[in-house]
């Protein structure tokens, strides 16, 4: 039986759920769908993530809407990816922040993304017409800045842990409430996404990062709400986890002058047991492995995926 490619056959929509998770922190999960977030500012709105399209993300505001009414001031990226920033003309956001890498991946390959993912995940892209064009962040940092939410509610810190998902990764920190919002650096119980990853230090220093938060409730890229320190730690160990499974499979194959396809064979029988019910396990393992492949090679900046480029390393992992 052949694969219907990547996503492009999961059309069944998903409960979407905004949850509270302290005073004026709402985290909106979709069981598995990329999740967003909002952090109440004395007199304005910090959204994190900005969902495919501002039709998906008017959906979003809407619930939000039941609960506040202040103006968005900043819309946060925590990476290039279309999934999370084509939606963002629906905030009005006086400021969209993102790190200056992704500034960079959304002038070198955002248009090809754009297609790449609408290939990929077609329900995600629901009302595409309303996308006005690529999203241009407005303030770009390096390594760290610090949002005042004013009244008494604390900073909000915005971190660079260093390569992972992508070269600009950023999280969201809130360390009065020890709440961590970490984009798709770390994921809750569905697959990685590493097609333009550097596995290397995503396994390592950077996840070492993100763990020295001590969260006590932590809102991944995917999946629910995840709470309590060891939950936390746990949800951050299975991402590692996945990640260096992939490695330690991939770079056998490698070692001993095999394929790509037998690396995504090896890898995919591998992490399948632990990981093959999570969410997007089957659509992203080719991409990932091929990534990686890249990677083992001495390619430190990924390859641009292209919708020809991903129905190309598709058909080459099928068995
Ligand atoms: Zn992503």
């Amino acid at each position: 039986m052949v694969k219907p490619f990547a996503s492009s056959a999961d059309l069944a929509e998903k409960a979407e759920t905004l949850e509270v998770l302290a005073g004026g922190v709402y985290a909106l999960t979709a069981e598995g769908d990329p999740n967003v977030g909002a952090i109440e500012g004395e007199d304005f709105l910090v959204a994190f993530e900005a969902r495919a399209t501002p039709v998906m993300a008017r959906r979003w505001l809407d619930k939000l809407r039941e609960h506040t009414g202040k103006p968005v001031k900043f819309l946060v990226l925590s990476h290039y990816h279309a999934v999370r920033v084509l939606g963002a003309a629906a905030f009005d956001a006086a400021n969209i922040v993102a790190h200056e890498q992704t500034r960079v991946l959304i002038a070198e390959r955002g248009e090809a993304d754009w297609k790449s993912e609408r290939d990929r995940m077609p329900r995600l892209f629901t009302g595409e017409e309303s996308i006005p064009g690529l999203t241009w962040p407005t303030v770009t940092f390096t390594d760290r800045m610090t949002i005042d939410l004013g009244g008494g509610r604390g900073d909000l810190v915005l971190q660079y842990c260093g390569r992972g998902h992508t070269a600009g990764d950023i999280v969201a920190w809130l360390p009065q409430q020890r709440i961590l919002f970490a984009g798709d650096l770390v994921e809750a119980q569905a697959a990685l996404y590493t097609g333009d990853a550097f596995h290397s230090d995503w396994s390592s220093s950077t996840l070492d990062a993100v763990a020295a938060f001590g969260a006590e409730a932590l809102i991944g890229g995917r999946g629910a709400v995840v709470r309590g320190r060891s939950d936390v730690d746990a949800a951050i160990a299975q991402t590692r986890a996945f990640l260096t499974s992939m490695l330690e499979h991939t770079r056998a194959v490698h070692a001993r002058g095999g394929t790509p396809r037998e690396a995504f064979e090896a890898a995919h029988a591998a992490l399948a047991p632990t990981f093959g019910q999570w969410p997007i396990f089957e659509h992203c393992m080719p991409f990932n492995v091929q990534r990686l492949w890249d990677e083992l090679d001495g390619v430190d900046w990924p390859h641009i995926w292209t919708a020809e480029r991903d129905r190309e390393v598709w058909a080459a992992m099928q068995r």
